[in-house]
């Protein structure tokens, strides 16, 4: 497996990937970081959510820090136009944290806002300008950007800012941008006209290519939630009051697992079920046919009794732990978005379970949004309380000698 390390990147830009946690890049970055840090041309052909920006901006700010030039007023070095104005701040913060201590100089313009502390901004230099097509345009006809400086020109999610009508502020901007230059598309999809774009941006491209493996994931919306370990409890109840659900399947690794779960269902009056190998055929199909009729919406599943599972209306996955196997995450997701319906998958994820899901992520080329769970302090103590007064009663039930109340004597007969 490739690391960071492994190309030729500034130290300072190693450190600052290190502090934000990333370890190993994803295949898109594996793929695109050799081809852009020689200056070619490239093709990307990727989603929003494979570490596309990354691959982009970690080359271009090597690239800067290595030829650095004055800043001239309104004349940046890097121009990269993105369709949103959400997706183009992203960008924006994206390499500010990949340029800590690079003494680079970022910008974003967009439109919907007042241009004035934009123009200011521009008039004190900067080396990388994100913009939306509509506002760079705008500030370009009234002479406060000129764009005869940019040495690597990147067009993010093409198909999708030609889908918004901006394929005539794009065929106004490129001329203006020296021949000369590096270029970069980006796009999730490859349809004709974005074929004709890139034949007449690009020169020599490599491309790349990086894909969901199957297409019911893409219509799946994932979630992680980070969270302790003995939280997931009460975790579940929080997801289960705040998402609108239809059929819930839950997964859990372990039969025990899975009775647990349904045990703290029915101790909180949900109505649910659990089928695993342990079950008798017949109550699995009990279980089962409930579950399809909607009689109970939540079912409680391990793996293997899950493979056969095909309900329609499914409408979240929940992973009350991360599958040790990534393929079983494929699997499980797939339960829900069934019959051409959008999806569910939320994850709960402890520390122990990272490896595992940075596993799942590399072979569904995709990063899962993630989330933190803190249990609400209230839930904590009555948690706790109830634990202590478990282990009490269990200590009572128990014969001397064996965890119970320990024997008299006990400690000085074995002395002797
Ligand atoms: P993007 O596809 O560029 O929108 O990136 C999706 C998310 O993945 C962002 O939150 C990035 O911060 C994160 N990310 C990008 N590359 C990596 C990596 N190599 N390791 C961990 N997270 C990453």
């Amino acid at each position: 497996m490739l690391k960071f390390t492994d190309f030729p990147l500034d130290p300072i830009i190693l450190k600052n990937l290190d502090k934000l946690g990333y370890e190993t890049p994803t295949p898109i970055q594996e793929k695109a970081l050799p081809i852009l840090l020689k200056g070619n041309d490239l093709l990307g052909i990727a989603q929003t959510g494979t570490g596309k920006t990354a691959s982009f901006s970690l080359p271009i700010i090597q690239y800067l820090s290595e030829n650095r030039k004055p800043k001239l007023p309104g004349k940046p070095r890097v121009l990269i136009l993105a369709p949103t104005r959400e997706l183009a701040s992203q960008i924006k913060e994206n390499i500010q944290e990949y340029s800590v201590d690079v003494l680079l100089k970022t910008a974003v313009i967009f439109g919907g806002v007042g241009q004035a502390s934009q123009v200011n901004t521009l008039r004190g230099g900067v080396d990388i300008l994100v913009a939306t097509p509509g506002r760079l345009l705008d500030l370009m006809n009234q002479g406060h950007v000129s764009l005869s400086s940019v040495e690597i020109f990147v067009l993010d999610e093409a198909d999708r800012m030609l889908d918004m009508g901006f394929i005539h502020d794009i065929k106004k901007i490129v001329p203006k941008i020296p021949t000369n230059r590096q270029t970069l598309l980006f796009s999730a999809t490859m349809p004709k006209t974005i074929e004709g774009l890139a034949r007449d941006l690009l020169r020599n491209p490599q491309k790349v290519e990086v894909t969901p493996p199957s297409t019911t994931v893409e219509r799946i919306a994932q979630k992680v939630i980070y969270c302790d370990r003995g939280t997931k409890n009460s975790l579940l109840e929080k997801v289960m009051k705040e998402e609108q659900m239809d059929l819930v399947l839950i997964f859990s690794r372990t039969k025990h697992g899975a009775n647990r779960i349904s045990e703290y269902l029915q101790k909180n009056k949900i109505p649910s079920a659990a089928i695993h190998g342990n079950k008798s055929q017949n109550n699995r199909e009990t279980a089962l046919a409930n579950f399809k009729s909607g009689k109970i919406k939540f079912l409680v599943a391990t793996d293997i009794a899950a493979r056969g599972i095909d309900v329609d209306g499914v409408s979240h996955v929940i992973n009350f732990d991360v599958p040790v196997d990534a393929e079983s995450y494929v699997h499980r997701i797939g339960r829900t978005a069934r019959a051409g319906r959008e999806g569910i998958a939320i994850t709960f994820c402890d520390d122990s379970e990272k490896d595992a899901l940075k596993r799942i992520e590399k072979l569904i080329k995709y990063i899962i949004p993630k989330e933190n769970y803190i249990e609400d302090p209230q839930i904590k103590l009555q948690r706790s309380r109830e634990a202590s007064k478990a282990v009490a009663k269990a200590r009572e039930n128990k014969p001397a000698g064996e965890g119970g109340k320990p024997k008299v004597g006990y400690r000085f007969r074995n002395r002797r």
